[in-house]
């Protein structure tokens, strides 16, 4: 083909360079100053400020709080005190460290000053057993020689007057290792140097040598004159000021105009994952738990919710109109788990479950619109508590939806907090089901946190799968019971675990359990793959354990971990000791064993099964799939796993012996299976899709497969219909299967109108857009409709509502495709409603939210400068959450004069580049061949603008230059882009960091070599070159 002939020479041309080294020369955003005070924790222009000497005062703190407030509270209340908690904590109020060393006697050896980085971490991480495995960047990680065991926090939020927070802080330490310092978290605060305090338990005052406070690693390190001895306790007090932030990430405001039309402020705080220490000072790791008294001030309008319920609620002296809310001592808690809420939001009562009372808060207004959470959420906790057969330990749950639009949401214990207005609320007339789904699945996942990262927390943020991949499998679980016509587990396949497969086959993403110091990171403790693969190894493991065994494992290890932390081992003890008492699993193999290879390692297998000439048996084999192929990976993993398989055959067709496990060990590369049936019947192996890899087969066995989908698909159960259109797709992109057989295998499920049918066309969208430029794109069309048109005659859009499954949730998609592949009637209803809305613009809520963009782009694709124009109208009118809709829109014209236009007046005109603005610009015109040159052209052209503005953020660098060249696919556009970056970026590592710009064109020639011709003959043999088909 043409398109694959040699490009020009290499030349450069323009000068300006990009290096790493330089980028990471700019400042660094975080570090800007926000309340500069005199002994302010907020950095300046050193990173360690050294305060002392520091002399025991009598004089109490300048704060708001008076002298009989803080005498009046700042005993530490024992465990004893309390008639709250359940019996089992106050036996056991705080756990030692997992894996630390047992508290070690009082030693005559002279003290060291600072514990080592290997101590540290060795402290931290114990003997490398239970403790994170890679390790964490020690130091950042607090020394470990005291730990917290209770904390009294009182904060007074001015959030009517200058948002200014006065706090105070006082907590008990046990000492575990001989020390002659403390050192704790604080970020973003000015702390109040002469208030702090360190007393015996003697009463006894510790005199304090200096103060030294380190803004890199946020901590606070205070120095004695004197030596603190193990096993002794103390309390460390001080007073803190800070203000309100304007986003979550710590204790922060917002705001909403009332019934009355004032406006009226809400203090809350999103504290996870590092942010405790913006609200106050404190031992700031998952760890180190500790029970928490939490005192708020407030005016006394307004009303303050906390972790734990109201205990009492006293006048504050000497400030009139304010009050002090005192609420019950809580249970253990990472500090993360802490939250406040002062607001004049107003709640509904849910249905009491056993002595739990559940409460559902908006704004007072919007109340009616929480009616469906009001009813949902009583359902769900029934359903986790006995399922879990753990009662939920608070007498009571906040559920409170804040008037912002941060999409968010936090399981802080005993108050789960959605940070989005728009996803809790949900209006029976015009919600979408796609809307109340996603709203289901947030509240399912935010209570099942209140076992899964609440109960039991992770020890460190290696193991943050534990948390939230439980949550994610416990909300699938709670809403397949409570809402079973919503299909949940072939929603999960769909959702998050075909999600997922594409994100982990192209090898960007670390492993589940990794080395970690960072976990705002966005490749972190909360990326997609500790949500999503977390969710799918876990029910990988209730299928090879059996739901039985699984579930009394769970249990087994919630009930010994109950308000303490829990590494990855832990569970894996749990589950093996359950599996070798039900026999599930054989007493020489352990979950670990098996597990590690899932969590330690990036990717996952595929499983080849060839079979014999005459079929009854089959040599199994297995290998690390590579999305990209093999041609971009000069390293090659030799990566292995313990595979569970499963199987059928056409005989049988048992769907439901996922536990019916044959193990592929990690140290065989082949394994053969016997009692296979004659060779004219199938077998399809990975029952349900419960194991977290693909399987390829001999092209034989696909043949019969596609065979049977053709005369009667639902012989194979639909989640291995899914299972077998998402394999044989992603296979043949990854160059293991010929697209013939890919093809053959779709077509047969053409006139399917359920789930498979909606799968099939999610994953021809990279066919589309390497094909839409090709000569053969008109058949390619053709195909993509024949297969389209059934889902959209299903969709019954001129009879209102959508009615069958996969429709319901999934039906903006298939609307999209339609009018993206041409679909007349799909064309005709968008560029009408278009019409409509010229005609009435502020009008605009005709048009479903959902459908808005498909609309939008189908009718300035096809047609012409006035609805472009329109467009712009409304972009430079559009509130800013709206403008990003029209932007995206603005970018589907395919008239190349007003592309470039289009983006010379939005990204060309200034010395700055919008970062946000310039993505959404360039990913939608490059979705488009015609468009992707003119993202190309412009970021070549403006490449100085470019780096300047984007710093030391070369991240982004490399996703627009992504996005830009996403559907080039010649050899000519391959080597202008080797050349360009040849040119611009000169050190090692940038060029390094950027290879895969230069690797996804190649990926993309290299694909169009391996298939064009074979898609082209397939198109022609199968009818699609005839017009009239
Ligand atoms: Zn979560």
């Amino acid at each position: 083909m043409a398109s694959l002939s040699a490009g020009p020479s290499l030349t450069c041309s323009a000068a300006v360079t990009v290096t790493l080294a330089a980028l990471s020369m700019l400042p660094h955003s975080h570090l800007s100053l926000a309340v500069p005070t005199e002994h302010s924790w907020l950095p300046d222009d050193e990173p360690v400020t050294i305060l002392g000497p520091v002399q025991p005062q009598d004089s109490e703190v300048d704060a708001k709080w008076t002298r009989n407030d803080l005498n009046s509270t700042s005993k530490i209340k024992t465990q004893a005190e309390t008639n709250l908690l359940p019996e089992d904590i106050t036996k056991n109020p705080v756990e030692r460290d997992p894996g630390a060393s047992p508290a070690t006697p009082p030693s005559t050896d002279e003290v060291t000053e600072d514990t080592t980085e290997q101590g540290a971490k060795d402290t931290q991480e114990g003997n490398g057993t239970q403790g994170d495995p890679a390790g964490s960047n020690p130091e950042m990680r607090l020394p470990g020689n005291v730990k917290p065991l209770h904390y009294v926090i009182k904060l007074q939020p001015f959030i009517n007057g200058n948002t200014s927070v006065h706090g105070f802080m006082e907590v008990e330490i046990e000492v575990l290792e001989r020390t002659q310092t403390i050192t704790l978290h604080g970020d973003k605060m000015d702390c109040d140097m002469n208030s702090v305090k360190l007393v015996a338990s003697d009463k006894k005052r510790i005199v304090l040598d200096s103060i030294v406070i380190d803004y890199r690693q946020q901590f606070m390190v205070i120095r004695l004159n004197s030596t603190l001895e193990a096993n002794r306790r103390y309390n460390l007090s001080m007073s803190f000021n800070y203000y309100l932030l304007e986003e979550p990430k710590g204790a922060f405001k917002t705001q909403f105009t009332n019934s009355a039309g004032m406006l009226s402020a809400v203090a809350s705080t999103l504290l996870q994952p590092v942010y405790a220490r913006r609200a106050f000072p404190c031992f700031d790791e998952p760890g180190l738990k500790a029970t928490f008294d939490i005192h708020i001030a407030r005016e006394k309008h307004m009303s303050a919710i906390s972790n734990m319920p109201l205990l009492d609620t006293t006048p504050m002296e000497g400030q009139e109109g304010w009050v002090v809310d005192r609420f019950n001592t809580s249970v253990p808690m990472s500090t993360y788990q802490v939250a406040f809420v002062v607001s004049e939001l107003g709640y509904l009562n849910c249905t009491m479950q056993r002595d739990v009372q559940i409460r559902v808060w908006a704004r007072p207004e919007l109340l009616p619109l929480t009616t469906y959470a009001q009813a949902l959420v009583p359902r769900l906790f029934k359903f986790l508590e006995d399922y879990l057969g753990v009662p939920y330990p608070l007498p009571k749950l906040d559920i409170v939806t804040l008037p912002s639009s941060f999409p968010i949401a936090f399981e802080a214990w005993g108050l789960i907090l959605n940070y989005d207005e728009n996803v809790i609320l949900y209006d029976a007339e015009t919600s979408t089901q796609e809307h109340k789904t996603k709203l289901a699945t947030l509240l399912a996942h935010e209570l099942a946190h209140q076992w899964f990262g609440n109960l039991v927390t992770p020890f460190w943020w290696t193991d943050f799968w534990l948390s939230e991949g439980f949550a994610s499998y416990f909300a699938t679980l709670a809403l397949r019971e409570v809402e079973p016509s919503w299909k949940m587990e072939e929603r999960m396949i769909l959702k998050t675990l075909h999600e997922v497969f594409r994100h982990d086959g192209l090898l960007n993403h670390p492993a589940l359990r990794i080395p970690m110091f960072n976990p705002s990171d966005p490749h972190g403790a909360f990326s997609r793959i500790t949500y999503q693969k977390g969710e799918s190894i876990i029910r990988m493991m209730n299928g090879f354990l059996t739901e039985d065994s699984f579930r009394k494992g769970i249990v087994s290890f919630l009930r010994a971990k109950k308000y303490k932390t829990a590494t990855s081992d832990d569970l894996w003890h749990h589950l093996t000791l359950q599996a070798h008492l039900d026999g599930t699993l054989s007493r020489d193999m352990s979950v670990k064993g098996l597990m590690n290879t899932w969590t330690l390692q990036v990717g996952y297998p595929v499983v080849k099964v060839v079979r014999s000439p005459d079929g009854t048996s089959a040599n199994v084999t297995q290998k690390l799939y590579l999305a990209r192929g093999p041609f971009d990976r000069n390293d090659t993993l030799d990566h292995k796993w313990w595979i569970p398989l499963t199987y059928t055959s056409q005989g049988e067709a048992d769907f439901s012996r996922t536990h019916d496990i044959t193990w592929m060990k990690d140290s065989e590369d082949s394994i053969t299976i016997t009692n296979l049936p004659p060779k004219d019947q199938w077998v399809i192996f990975n029952l349900q899709e419960t194991g977290y890899y693909r399987v390829n087969y001999d092209d034989h066995n696909w043949d019969l497969l596609t065979q049977q989908l053709k005369n009667d698909h639902r012989v194979i159960d639909v989640k291995n219909q899914v299972q077998l259109v998402d394999d044989v797709m992603n296979l043949g992109v990854a160059g293991d299967l010929s697209f013939r057989v890919v093809l053959d295998l779709i077509n047969s499920l053409k006139n399917t109108t359920d789930l498979n049918g909606f799968v099939v066309i999610s994953n021809l969208e990279y066919m589309n857009l390497m094909l839409s430029s090709t000569p053969i794109y008109e058949k390619f069309q053709r195909f993509l409709l024949s297969l389209l048109a059934p889902l959209y005659a299903n969709l019954g859009l001129s009879n209102g509502a959508p009615s069958t499954f996969g429709s319901h949730v999934e039906y903006p998609e298939v609307v999209r495709w339609a009018c993206e592949f041409g679909h007349p009637d799909c064309i005709a209803r968008a560029k009408s409603a278009y019409k409509q809305l010229m005609k009435d613009p502020e009008n605009s809520s005709r048009i479903p939210e959902v459908l808005k963009p498909t609309v939008l782009c189908t009718a300035i694709a096809r047609g012409g400068p006035n609805e472009w124009a329109f467009a712009w109208s409304r972009y430079l009118k559009a509130p800013e959450k709206e403008k990003q809709k029209y932007l995206v829109a603005l970018g589907c014209t395919r008239d190349s004069l007003i592309r470039d236009q289009f983006i010379t007046e939005t990204l060309g005109k200034s010395h700055y580049l919008p970062i946000t603005d310039a993505m959404y610009i360039i990913n939608s015109l490059s979705s488009h061949p015609l468009g992707g040159p003119t993202g190309w052209t412009f970021l070549q052209s403006h490449w100085d603008v470019v780096t300047n503005t984007i710093g030391d953020q070369y991240y982004f660098i490399k996703v627009l230059l992504e996005m830009a060249t996403k559907s080039f696919n010649t050899e000519e556009q391959r080597l202008k882009v080797q050349e360009f970056l040849q040119c611009h970026v000169i050190d090692e590592a940038t060029t390094r960091f950027l290879k895969p710009v230069v690797s996804q064109t190649a990926r993309n020639v290299a694909w169009m070599h391996r298939n064009y011709e074979v898609i082209s003959q397939w198109l022609d043999e199968n009818g699609f070159s005839d017009i009239n088909i």
